[in-house]
């Protein structure tokens, strides 16, 4: 499962990241009452606590935040026991930060927001 959950959740970033570059590259959006400026347009309507929410996700906002997953993600690399030099310690495959067995905390916690997707790894 462990590789299987990094390859979802780096499909997953992917494809948040190239929805936010498809919205964003004009500026910040911002909430005005129950308006959001999109930069390219406003629209209104919005309850002003959703109009703000709306703004927090910025594309540029989403696509620094992915960033951070993914250097996240790639701390938490997994060593696999096959060529691992650290044998014959740990025969199993490990969070290189951690030292888990792999998916570590850190790497299912990225993945919980994911967790109702039709594609995430469960479990045998
Ligand atoms: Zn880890």
């Amino acid at each position: 499962m462990s590789q299987d959950l990094v390859t979802f959740l780096n499909a997953r970033l992917d494809e948040e990241a190239d929805l936010a570059r498809r919205c964003g590259g004009c500026g910040e959006w911002a909430a005005q009452g129950h308006t959001v400026d999109f930069c390219q347009g406003e629209l209104a309507g919005f309850h002003p606590t959703v109009a703000l929410h709306v703004a927090l996700h910025d594309p540029a906002r989403v696509l620094r935040e992915i960033e951070a997953k993914r250097r996240v993600l790639a701390r938490h690399e997994f060593s696999p026991a096959i060529g691992d030099p650290e044998l014959p310690w740990d025969n199993r495959d490990d969070c290189q930060y951690d030292g888990e067995p792999g998916p570590c905390d850190d790497v299912l916690d990225l993945a919980l927001p994911y967790a109702d997707h039709p594609d995430y790894p469960r479990r045998p």
